[in-house]
């Protein structure tokens, strides 16, 4: 057996899709698991919907997400040049070889390929006119995820434009050949196109692939398949949001490939050593924001300590350089988002989330405020716990835990009866963190100067 090649081949007519990040990704995995090579081909011969900007962002998307390529732009390798727009000359050696093996006609200005078999000139009333039709036996494709797949193809198809440019199907096929691909694991969108591929492998005299085409993403609300222009379609938004690229791509592979066993959250090892290509599902698979996030929290969580609070400093430099967040002490900084690892989400709800922990200034909710404010005595709660803060040990939580129980009881009163105006006092909420914890990282002075406020508004 040789050895697997791969390739991603997107062209760059548009941001980087989930579509096209999981076809690159489930290329990449093949090529990992099978010791192969992973080649990056762009395919940019259409040059009024190619942009420069775009290849910029399919670089700098994969590399995000760690889909190295072993052979390709930037990298090079034996069977360059890696972009289509410089590799004409190859084109035009290959299609020689049609002609010579009297493969190709010329009509109307464009070079057709001929399909092999008995011909007739057939009216085709649909379109208005006379279309050649060719007697052939169905094009068998073993697809290695959809099983036998049988399509005719009988009519001669355009291979080079009347503007002298080669058309996809031709250049596609002529460079999988060059670049010795064997496996072409391509979204299921390209399976009406294999029998067209599979006939020109055929004519050119090279081995055919095999092909695996991947089931299609389908859009998360109603019918059809997700689009580049749907919410949550665009690579580069997950990065700006500062999602982890391993949840990401933990996403991904479980988004229509199945690793048997019900497991969400899989070390990249785990699927590399178990990754196939008949494991991926046929049937299509349905995007999931929810899951996707909630995939992000299951990495956020585990992330140690220093990397998370790296991750959070990068998050507040790139989404509020002006933040408060960002004068505070660093050891200061970094108890606010060890207190906030296991509370939030994602990175994105940091702000919202620390920003009474670093400002004075945050806002209050009034329903909550009305709600507590009417239960009890809170007035006195808030004096007793002024009064009695000097004498605490504020150095943890358990030792702050201890003084308020002991203060409560004094009181004959319970933990219950300050935990809500306490809260309400240092936070303008009901929810955050645990109330200890926040009295122990806001610090004495902080946690007084609140209760007073509450006490006494100005
Ligand atoms: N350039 C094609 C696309 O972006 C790739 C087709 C293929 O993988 O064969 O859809």
């Amino acid at each position: 057996m040789s050895p697997v090649r791969v390739r991603f081949a997107p062209s760059p007519t548009g941001f980087f899709h989930i579509g096209s990040a999981r076809t690159a990704l489930f290329n990449w995995l093949y090529a990992r698991h099978t010791g192969g090579i992973f080649v990056l081909r762009i395919e940019d011969t259409d040059k009024e919907r190619n942009g420069e900007q775009f290849l910029n962002v399919i670089y700098e998307s994969l590399r995000w997400l760690g889909l190295n390529w072993d052979e390709g732009p930037g990298v090079g390798g034996e069977y360059g040049p890696y972009r289509q727009s410089e590799r004409t000359a190859i084109y035009r050696e290959y299609l020689e070889k049609l002609r010579a093996a009297g493969r190709t006609y010329e009509k109307d200005g464009a070079t057709w390929f001929k399909l092999l078999g008995e011909r007739s000139e057939v009216f085709d009333a649909h379109r208005q006119r006379t279309v050649t039709k060719v007697q052939v036996a169905p094009t068998v494709i073993d697809d290695l995820i959809r099983g036998r797949v049988e399509r005719v193809e009988d009519e001669d198809f355009v291979i080079v434009r009347s503007d002298g440019s080669p058309v996809f199907h031709f250049v596609n096929v002529v460079d999988d050949i060059a670049m010795r691909i064997t496996h072409v694991i391509r979204g299921e969108d390209h399976l009406s196109n294999t029998s067209k591929h599979v006939e020109l492998f055929k004519a050119l005299g090279a081995p055919v692939p095999q092909f695996a085409h991947i089931p299609l993403i389908l859009k998360q609300h109603g019918p059809g398949k997700m689009s580049k222009r749907d919410q949550g379609a665009l690579v580069e938004e997950y990065q700006g949001r500062g999602y982890l690229p391993a949840a990401l791509v933990n996403f991904l592979c479980l988004l229509g490939w199945n690793p048997g066993a019900d497991r969400e959250k899989l070390p990249l090892e785990d699927v590399i050593r178990q990754f196939d290509l008949p494991g991926v599902n046929q049937s299509n698979a349905r995007f999931d924001d929810k899951k996707l996030a909630h995939m992000n929290m299951l990495y956020l969580l585990e992330q140690p300590a220093d990397r998370f609070v790296a991750l959070g400093r990068d998050y507040f430099q790139r989404h509020a350089p002006g933040a408060p967040a960002l004068q505070a002490e660093p050891g200061y900084f970094r108890e606010v988002l060890l207190l906030s690892q296991p509370k939030i989400k994602g990175l994105e709800e940091l702000p919202a989330y620390t920003r009474y922990l670093f400002s004075d200034d945050y806002p209050v909710d009034a329903k909550v405020q009305e709600k507590v404010l009417a239960k009890g005595d809170p007035q006195a709660r808030l004096r007793e716990l002024i009064a009695a803060l000097p004498g605490w040990d504020f150095s943890s939580d358990a030792a702050i835990e201890e003084a308020l129980k002991a203060l409560a009881a004094s009181r004959q009163l319970g933990f219950g009866d300050y935990q809500a105006v306490a809260r309400l006092a240092v936070s303008g909420t009901n929810v955050g963190p645990s109330l200890t914890s926040l009295f122990r990282v806001l610090g004495r002075d902080r946690v007084r100067s609140r209760l007073e406020r509450l006490l006494a508004p100005a």
